[in-house]
């Protein structure tokens, strides 16, 4: 479709059932609609919007370049996001991270084919000094991963943070208590006012917003709040491709008997191999085994 004359680019920047606000180029916001049920938008999607006398009509949602969705309660995957350059996992000192729910995260976002990476907050707590968290991150840095080491109470760490959010669209995923709203808020001075007036904006009530809001960073790039997301979904990701989003079986993996070996109870497996002589941590094997059955499981309940 090509862009008539009255009609203007702009940003997702909220949305709440059909209603959307979308930032033009220009910095104008406008309240939107779209038009028709082929047109669905989520916040992050840049669109071609035809401004009305009330309410303006998104016309077309633009190519996106990545798709992030969440999980409802029934596992489903629901999209939330577009156009996301990484999402980061956010864990704490305290509440402890619950190694399960990282290597979901990493896998899921990995499957989205985002860039995922690691914050680890609330560094100026004493229990900080636990080495065990620290050879934990240091686990997944040898895997590859960025860990950002961040206290938001007292400031370390937050300007190495902002360097890596610099210019980028960018994500917190995380349990709840581990501080992604008030890192929300050292980064975006102004986001509680403005996920007030965005929330008014749609219709939704300030104390009930679960949809996402994008804030620009003052650096460029954009930070993406999204508090509705307990969970992520791996309901598109087939259990085979699981395999290779646990980074540290796939050169492993060259060395197992069968070809396509599922490091389930295949014999001559070189991934189990690698747990049992503790190259791979247990507890990462246990959360791909985890997965793996839970993904099939609902596999099979599909086609029942
Ligand atoms: P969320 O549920 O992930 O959004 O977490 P919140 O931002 O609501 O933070 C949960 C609690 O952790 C609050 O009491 C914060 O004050 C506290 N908190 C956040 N960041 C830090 C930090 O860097 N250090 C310490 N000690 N506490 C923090
Ligand atoms: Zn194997």
């Amino acid at each position: 479709m090509t862009q008539t004359a009255a009609q203007l680019d702009g940003r997702v920047v909220a949305g709440h059932g059909r209603r959307f606000v979308v930032e033009t180029v220009t910095g104008e916001r406008l309240i939107c609609l779209t038009a028709g049920r082929s047109v669905q938008a989520v916040c992050g999607d840049r669109v071609r919007v035809e401004p009305g006398l009330d309410d303006a009509l998104i016309r077309e949602v633009l190519p996106r370049t990545s798709l992030f969705s969440k999980a409802d309660d029934r596992g489903r995957s629901v999209p939330a996001a577009a156009n996301l350059d990484q999402v980061l996992v956010t864990l704490a000192v305290e509440p402890r991270p619950e190694a399960f729910l990282t290597d979901k995260y990493l896998a899921a976002i990995g499957a989205m084919g985002l860039a995922a990476s690691i914050l680890l907050n609330k560094i100026d707590l004493p229990e900080c000094g636990a080495v065990e968290a620290d050879a934990y991150l240091g686990y997944f840095e040898s895997l590859g991963y960025k860990v950002f080491r961040v206290s938001t109470r007292s400031g370390p760490g937050l300007d190495a943070l902002r360097a890596g959010l610099a210019g980028k669209s960018s994500m917190l995923v995380g349990q709840s208590g581990v501080g992604k709203s008030s890192l929300l808020n050292a980064l975006v001075p102004e986001a509680r006012s403005r996920i007030t007036e965005l929330s008014a904006a749609t219709g939704e009530g300030k104390h009930t917003t679960t949809s996402t809001t994008l804030h620009p960073l003052p650096g460029g790039g954009a930070l993406l709040d999204s508090p509705g997301i307990r969970d992520l979904s791996l309901a598109h990701c087939p259990p085979e491709a699981l395999k290779s989003l646990f980074r540290e079986f796939t050169g492993r993996a060259t060395h197992c008997r069968f070809a396509d070996c599922m490091h389930l109870t295949e014999p001559g497996c070189a991934v189990r191999m690698a747990v049992e002589q503790n190259e791979i941590p247990a507890s990462r094997y246990s959360s791909y085994k985890k997965l793996v059955i839970t993904m099939r499981q609902a596999k099979e309940r599909k086609y029942d």
